[in-house]
């Protein structure tokens, strides 16, 4: 703990994992034997790096870039960037440390990673946004590879910061491999439905636990946090599936429409103008803007989505939840709910769909992007979307699994960490002390 005494996210999602693996390391004592809870919690590697870039104005500013390659040991380190003003050491370890688990979850052959900048994108004019990728690229570019490390989108970087990412990568390296970056635009390898994979596998994800509880998504009122990228494709399968949407939110507030959200003004306020989620009650009459989180609000739904950022839901946030009727929580953000609230939402019955396995669909597809890279060839968005349909059923059916091996009943959270730990553990161990 002392050589990582600063990094509380880090922490927090270590202690997370270890709680649920205490029942494994007892009944199998080889892996106390070779140390492999010391191992998995240190990176292989991390890479820190100044990110110097020069203004509209002509003035030059330097960031900090960051790439954490966690853990190899079951295929090329995979996970997102992130550019947000909060990122750290300690918020890139945690997700990468996440990141091993839920790579192993869809079982494809992917280790864990994550990187970002402490860049703040916001207010920031195309120009800027561009130059800011070109040098992050610049150092970036030789840590990483096709069969090396394949970053991808996360807060703050979307198709646009792929793009121009992407577009340096091609042009220090002299060669198009595509298959470098995930997240890419449809015209240059891209890959069907990378785009709402996310939020549509969150809600397959969801819906699988609901079946497993005799209940199910449609009919139901659902409360999301965020508007980004997880957010609307969450709100987008939960409305196909027969559910109503009644708020969503940003980082200064939420907003609540009892006849249910439409998503086509979000989605253009959000993907297109870039404008903060309150203009949305400009355009919609009986819809109300509210100042704070909306895990706070006072109203009435059945399911959370927490789909912004992390420690979204803390104890009194969560005893809100439950006040306000929900039923179940499934987290499309990363490590979206304290521990404390996590325990707090297991006691009370609460159905919880863990990050992990919830959130998985994302990273699943985007290794379907590198697949159909290497065949350079592309599916049609029934294929991915299917293969996304399947690899979500079957991440739930694992977790369950593991869950139940364990003699824990019907616990998501516990399983989804026994199930993604024990496949990268057997593969170090087999693989020696590295
Ligand atoms: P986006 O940048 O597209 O959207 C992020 C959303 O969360 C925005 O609405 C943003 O509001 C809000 N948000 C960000 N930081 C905060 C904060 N500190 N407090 C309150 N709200 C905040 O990101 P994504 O949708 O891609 O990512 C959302 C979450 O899902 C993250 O936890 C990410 O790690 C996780 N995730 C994403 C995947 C993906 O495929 N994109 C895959 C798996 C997990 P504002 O605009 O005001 O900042």
């Amino acid at each position: 703990e002392d050589r990582n005494r600063d990094e509380h996210e880090f922490l927090q999602a270590v202690e997370e994992v270890f709680y649920s693996l205490e029942p494994v390391i007892e009944k199998h004592p080889e892996y106390k034997e070779t140390s492999v809870l010391e191992r998995i919690a240190e990176p292989e590697r991390q890479i820190i790096f100044r990110v110097p870039w020069v203004d509209d104005n002509g003035v030059v500013h330097v960031n900090r870039g960051f790439r954490v390659q966690f853990n190899g040991a079951i295929g090329p380190y995979k996970g997102g960037l992130r550019f947000h003003p909060s990122v750290y050491v300690g918020i890139i370890k945690f997700l990468g440390f996440e990141q091993i688990f839920k790579n192993s979850l869809t079982g494809l052959p992917i280790g864990g990673g994550k990187g970002g900048s402490d860049f703040n994108p916001k207010k920031k004019s195309d120009g800027e946004i561009r130059r800011f990728c070109e040098s992050f690229m610049t150092e970036l570019y030789r840590h990483i590879g096709p069969d090396v490390d394949v970053p991808a989108g996360d807060i703050g970087v979307g198709s646009r910061e792929i793009g121009y990412l992407y577009g340096q990568y091609r042009r220090i390296r002299g060669a198009f491999k595509n298959g470098v970056i995930t997240g890419k635009g449809l015209k240059y390898g891209g890959s069907l439905a990378r785009k709402e994979a996310t939020g549509y596998g969150l809600l397959y994800f969801v819906e699988e636990m609901l079946k497993a509880n005799n209940n199910s998504i449609k009919g139901k009122v659902i409360a999301i946090s965020g508007s980004g990228n997880v957010a609307i494709y969450a709100c987008e399968k939960a409305t196909e599936l027969g559910a109503k949407v009644v708020a969503m939110s940003d980082s200064a507030g939420y907003i609540y429409h009892a006849d249910g959200i439409n998503l086509d003004t979000v989605k253009r306020l959000k993907e297109v103008e870039r404008k903060r989620i309150k203009e949305y009650v400009k355009e919609h009459q009986g819809s109300k803007y509210h100042e704070g989180n909306v895990w706070e609000g006072k109203f009435k739904y059945d399911i959370a989505l927490p789909c912004s950022t992390q420690n979204d839901i803390d104890m009194e946030r969560a005893k809100n939840i439950i006040e306000n009727g929900a039923i179940a929580v499934g987290e499309g953000a990363n490590m979206p709910t304290s521990n404390d609230a996590i325990k707090f939402f297991l006691k009370k019955e609460i159905l919880l769909a863990p990050a992990k396995a919830a959130n998985a669909g994302g990273v699943a597809t985007s290794a379907l992007e590198m697949v159909q890279n290497s065949m350079r060839y592309s599916w049609s968005f029934e294929e991915v979307n299917n293969k996304l349909k399947d690899i979500m059923i079957n991440i739930h059916k694992s977790a369950c699994e593991a869950s139940k091996e364990y003699g824990l009943g019907y616990n998501l959270v516990a399983g989804a960490n026994i199930a993604g730990f024990k496949k990268v553990a057997e593969a170090m161990i087999t693989q020696g002390i590295y």
